[in-house]
């Protein structure tokens, strides 16, 4: 990891809260930083977690904090969470993650859309950066942006882990968003990925590690612990770069210069 020292590189997604991580957490920020990963999005999942995140964002430069009921947790929004939500959000600099529509979440879709259309709404209307998360919702989600996008300028939007097809990829382009991709791209059986990763313009290309989830394809050994952290971030890029065929140290600086367009109203000046 050590040719990654001097260079500023993004992980656009993870969870350096979670729980998995308690024991660890300054090891893997020391990791990170070593491995030249200078600015991680860190996403909050549930109302649990808001106030640690914030934290994690106020001992570390590197943490921009992203606050939201992500879709498995829109069961347990408890009254008053649009107030609160809003109330950090007027308060701090921070974006709004992680949202979104999940097919396979025990949790009412309509809980879930009431939920994910009124973080929306606040974040159109304090135009703060959204990570969305979806899965098996394609439709569903583009109709959400595409009708959103007709009443007000949608805010800066990524939908992390891409995974869609490449007409839902050309749709989101379309609306302007980023597509996050994840260590599905490391997996030599995931083609279809593969292929809409290059075809995605690479402006509108973001990197992340999921982190402690989707460790890389070629780390799955028995040596390695199970738990995925973002100075792994690394071997994503190289993947990435070499799909791509672009030189390394230029596809990095690339994507640092995608994610200082998305988050720009959350980064310092
Ligand atoms: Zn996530």
């Amino acid at each position: 990891m050590n040719d990654m020292v001097g260079r500023h590189c993004l992980d656009s997604h993870l969870h350096l809260q979670d729980p998995r991580l308690a024991a660890i957490r300054n090891d893997v920020l020391a990791r990170a930083a070593a491995a030249g990963v200078a600015r991680m999005f860190c996403n909050a999942t549930a109302e649990a977690d808001w106030a640690e995140v914030l934290g994690l964002a106020s001992i570390s430069a590197a943490v921009i904090p992203f606050v939201g009921i992500h879709p498995w947790h829109a069961g347990t929004a408890s009254a008053g969470w649009e107030k609160r939500l809003t109330m950090i959000l007027e308060t701090s600099r921070c974006g709004i993650g992680e949202i979104g529509l999940d097919r396979k979440c025990p949790v009412a879709m309509e809980r879930q859309e009431e939920i994910f259309s009124r973080q929306l709404q606040l974040a159109t209307r304090l135009k703060r950066p959204l990570s969305l998360h979806c899965l098996g919702c394609w439709g569903r989600l583009r109709e959400i942006l595409e009708h959103q996008a007709k009443i007000a300028a949608l805010p800066p939007t990524m939908i992390h882990s891409f995974s869609g097809s490449s007409e839902i990829m050309q749709r989101l382009v379309r609306l302007g968003c980023w597509l996050s991709f994840s260590a599905g791209l490391t997996d030599p059986k995931r083609e279809r990925l593969r292929r809409v990763f290059v075809a995605t313009p690479l402006h509108r290309i973001l990197l992340e590690t999921d982190a402690p989830d989707q460790l890389p394809f070629a780390l799955k050994t028995a040596a390695t612990p199970p738990l995925n952290e973002p100075a792994n971030i690394l071997a994503l890029y190289r993947e990435a770069a070499e799909l791509r065929q672009i030189d390394l140290e230029n596809f990095i600086h690339r994507i640092w210069n995608n994610g200082e367009i998305y988050a720009d109203s959350l980064l310092p000046r």
